[in-house]
């Protein structure tokens, strides 16, 4: 089942404890199409500038990523410089350049009108709404966002809010957010604010899912409890950029590959939502999502089984 994904291609620059890069391709949608790409066809929204190469086009395209809908215009790609050097489980955006995304206005090819998911990864909101609506007859509908969006878009990403089946976002904007310091009382003002289930991540510490009634079609079990899927503890962590985004793919592709979402489907994506988030840190940039195998993910899998099972 394909997932079309709206969001950021960018270049990042970017600095952590291990070092310094400039420039290395980056984005929400970038970093979640790569993840995604393991479990399902994945289509890609989004636009790039002139020094956008087919090179970089490539890292999505030989993971066998759709690319009909990267538009390319006059300009220069969204570029996003940040920090990890005061912490390494939080990024200090340092810059955003939106650039290209400025003025993009989101053309969705004949071929993807059959998408069955749609994710709205972390962009404008007025695009994540923009492209919700040309896409009306999705199965279901997960979103991103981050600070950026939230402290100056409150009223755009409001309306986004409503639409979505499944809200991922990490626990300092869950509660920024919410406006609310505990993590529970945010969860619950957030499901009040539209979406159907929140799933608040933690960075290097995992992701825990808050559920509502609305969470599953009528006839499944109503989840009442929280469920908290862990993270892998790495020795060595070399860039957290793109984790989010990476345990946005891995949870929203294994979604999307599954028959039906039953809470033991969606609890599963979870996990395989960290074991995306842990590959992606290891290597600066993309690099570590570009060559795993299905293999790989599986044996991790296992080591996310082990870390928090009793027998
Ligand atoms: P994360 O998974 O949260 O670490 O996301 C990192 C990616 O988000 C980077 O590759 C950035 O290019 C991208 N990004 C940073 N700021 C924004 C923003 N305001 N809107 C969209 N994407 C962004």
């Amino acid at each position: 089942m394909a997932i079309l994904v709206v969001g950021s291609v960018a270049f990042d620059s970017i600095e952590t404890p291990h070092g310094r890069v400039e420039n290395c391709l980056g984005g929400a949608a970038t970093y979640f199409s790569l993840a995604a790409s393991y479990f399902t066809p994945v289509r890609v929204i989004a636009v790039v500038g002139e020094d956008f190469s087919r090179e970089n086009e490539a890292v999505m395209t030989s993971r066998g990523v759709d690319t009909a809908g990267l538009e390319r215009a006059n300009g220069k790609s969204f570029h996003w410089t940040g920090s990890y050097l005061q912490n390494l489980n939080e990024a200090q955006t340092l810059k955003t350049e939106l650039n290209v995304f400025e003025t993009f206005s989101p053309k969705i090819p004949a071929a993807y009108q059959d998408s069955e998911y749609l994710f709205l990864a972390n962009i404008d909101p007025v695009l994540q709404e923009n492209v919700r609506s040309q896409m009306s007859g999705v199965r279901m509908v997960c979103g991103d966002t981050m600070n950026y969006w939230i402290t100056g878009h409150t009223e755009k990403l409001a309306r986004v809010l409503k639409g979505l089946d499944a809200l991922l976002i990490n626990d300092t904007e869950a509660k920024m957010l919410a406006k609310n310091d505990n993590l529970v009382g945010a969860a619950s003002r957030i499901l009040q604010m539209g979406p159907k289930t929140l799933i608040i991540k933690h960075g290097e510490y995992g992701a825990t899912a808050f559920f509502s009634n609305r969470s599953f079609p009528s006839g499944t079990e109503v989840v009442t409890l929280p469920f908290r899927a862990p993270a892998l503890p790495l020795a060595e962590v070399v860039d957290p950029t793109g984790a989010g985004d990476s345990f946005a793919g891995g949870f929203f592709g294994y979604l999307a590959s599954q028959p039906e979402q039953t809470p033991l489907v969606f609890k599963t994506a979870m996990f395989y939502g960290g074991v995306m988030g842990s590959f992606a840190v290891e290597r600066f940039g993309t690099e570590r999502l570009q060559t795993l195998d299905r293999n790989e993910i599986d044996l991790r899998f296992k080591l996310f089984r082990g870390l928090s099972h009793l027998e």
